[in-house]
């Protein structure tokens, strides 16, 4: 081979603590999105693969599990470390293979990291309840104990801090994980395998592999998976939580979004117009948090609509590698056409553009510039199915309560803002507001890791959410004791 003839990378699995290049299995593309350059070769696992991970990791829960608390979480201080030390390479992988900015990509690394450090606190968050003497000489306590082998299967857009949400949690809880990464962004997930590897994590205990539908359906149906935790689109989530609960396994399935950012006449107009340009264009609208649809009430619509448009106009579209690129490309080419087509179906169903970012669809990557719509109507396709791209849909409204009823008739329910100067207003819609994440004068609100990433309706399939305590409750069992001495 000469040197212009660089061999593409082809990625392993991480299984029983070795990194193996599976037998038979098919490869598919990596692709950076802002380039359309082929970065790896991701090959993807049948049930066999599957079944023999599964096995590995069980052998491996058995001593894991009586490993004392202390010493698991060792594992992810270490990890913590490494995490910190290769950062911006991690952020690097990540916006090559995303497309999101190098800015975002470092604030998700970040957020990532925060989940090991609360994991971290295994040891505190892992305690139970006591109380002595709940009948004459009788005392009563529970412990929380590890369930088994757990999975987690994980959606493009987040490839770093998603997967993050489970297996710091799982595996401090005494668990062993499998995780399965979205198959378009598998790079940044083996990077952080590599670390969690050099971490010490024993051989078993946490194990990556890559794949589709054959993947996902093998892990659902085996019998020594415990617990599968799921972030992806609603139409998959309904089907994971399903499938898993016929099996008789605890699920948590994270589902897809439309949320709505409503904006009162008497917000701050400039930082409103700020958060809405954050929220609704940031990570190219990739995320499940993404401001979709605004809503001004009553007189805020003119003033709101000029500032924005003329912020939307200036922002810098590009290579999220560069530095000072507001928004990067979408993820690949065909989600890219799929954006594209909502715009016209807008434009069919008349809403009117007031700017179009199809005409960027013109580069070497899977580019689509911003695209706004106004008088945009409940009814439409682009005001109740996530799009999932940077379009933003504006629907006015005349008072708070129409407001209200416009939100809660959507059909999911994951997050929405408020923008006012009224602490009655916002009052008003935190409390009456049907979805889980509500912002106040904020445009994404993403809850920290010592909180649960708290979606409803069509947005949440199960109880017990990500991370925060939550985690906690999903990755244990709990027992309860009660003793009597004679
Ligand atoms: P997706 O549903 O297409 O894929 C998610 C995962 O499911 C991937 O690992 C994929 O391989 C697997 N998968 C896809 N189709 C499957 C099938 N038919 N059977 C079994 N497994 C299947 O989602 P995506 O496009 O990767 O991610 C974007 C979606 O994720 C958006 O809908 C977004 O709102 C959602 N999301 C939600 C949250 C949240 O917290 N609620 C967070 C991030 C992303």
């Amino acid at each position: 081979m000469n040197a212009s003839q660089v061999a593409t990378r082809e990625l392993s699995f991480y299984t029983g603590g070795t990194w193996e290049a599976p037998a038979g299995a098919p490869f598919h593309d990596v692709v950076n999105p802002a380039t359309g350059a082929v970065l790896a070769r991701v090959p993807y696992a049948s049930a066999a693969h599957v079944d023999a991970t599964v096995r590995n990791a069980h052998a491996a829960f058995l001593s894991w599990r009586e490993t004392p608390v202390v010493d698991r979480v060792q594992v992810l201080y270490r990890f913590k470390t490494l995490l910190e030390a290769h950062a911006e390479e991690l952020a690097q992988t990540l916006t090559s293979e995303n497309g999101k900015t190098i800015d975002d990509a470092r604030a998700e690394v970040r957020r990532g990291i925060q989940m090991v450090e609360v994991a971290c606190g295994m040891p505190s968050l892992m305690m139970g309840d006591s109380l002595n003497d709940v009948a004459r000489d009788i005392d009563c306590h529970t412990i929380r104990q590890p369930i088994g082998v757990c999975a987690g299967v994980t959606p493009f857009n987040f490839p770093a801090m998603v997967p993050m949400w489970m297996y710091p949690f799982a595996v401090a809880c005494g668990n062993a994980f499998v995780l399965k990464p979205s198959e378009k962004v598998p790079l940044t997930p083996t990077l952080a395998a590599e670390l969690l590897d050099r971490a010490g994590v024993p051989a078993g205990v946490f194990s990556l592999i890559h794949g589709g539908k054959e993947a996902v359906d093998a892990l659902l149906r085996h019998p020594l998976v415990r617990a599968i935790s799921f972030v992806g689109s609603t139409p998959v989530a309904r089907y994971i939580y399903k499938t898993a609960a016929a099996e008789g396994k605890r699920v948590q399935a994270l589902g897809g979004a439309k949320n709505h950012l409503v904006v009162m006449p008497d917000a701050d107009l400039r930082k409103t117009v700020e958060a809405i340009i954050g929220s609704a264009f940031g990570a190219a609208g990739e995320r499940c948090l993404a401001g979709s649809v605004l809503v001004p009430v009553g007189d805020a619509a003119g003033p709101l609509l000029d500032l924005l448009l003329e912020r939307t106009r200036g922002l810098r579209v590009g290579d999220g590698a560069s530095e000072g690129t507001e928004m990067g490309p979408l993820v690949t080419r065909e989600h890219r056409d799929r954006v594209a087509a909502y715009i016209d179906a807008g434009i069919d169903e008349g809403a009117v553009p007031l700017c179009d970012g199809r005409p960027l669809n013109t580069h070497e990557g899977f580019f689509l510039g911003p695209t706004i719509f106004d008088r945009v109507t409940p009814e439409m396709r682009i005001a109740r199915e996530e799009i999932f791209g940077p379009v933003l849909s504006v629907i006015r409204v005349r008072t708070l309560e129409e407001a209200i009823d416009l939100v809660n008739g959507s059909e999911f329910g994951n997050a929405s803002s408020i923008f006012t100067s009224s602490g009655k207003a916002a009052r008003t819609y935190a409390a009456k507001v049907e979805a889980g994440m509500v912002g106040i004068n904020v445009g994404v609100a993403a809850p920290m890791a010592f909180f649960p990433f708290a979606g409803w309706k069509g947005s949440f399939f199960g109880d017990l959410h990500a991370h925060g305590k939550d985690a906690v409750s999903f990755y244990t069992e709990q027992k309860v004791l009660m003793s009597r001495w004679f």
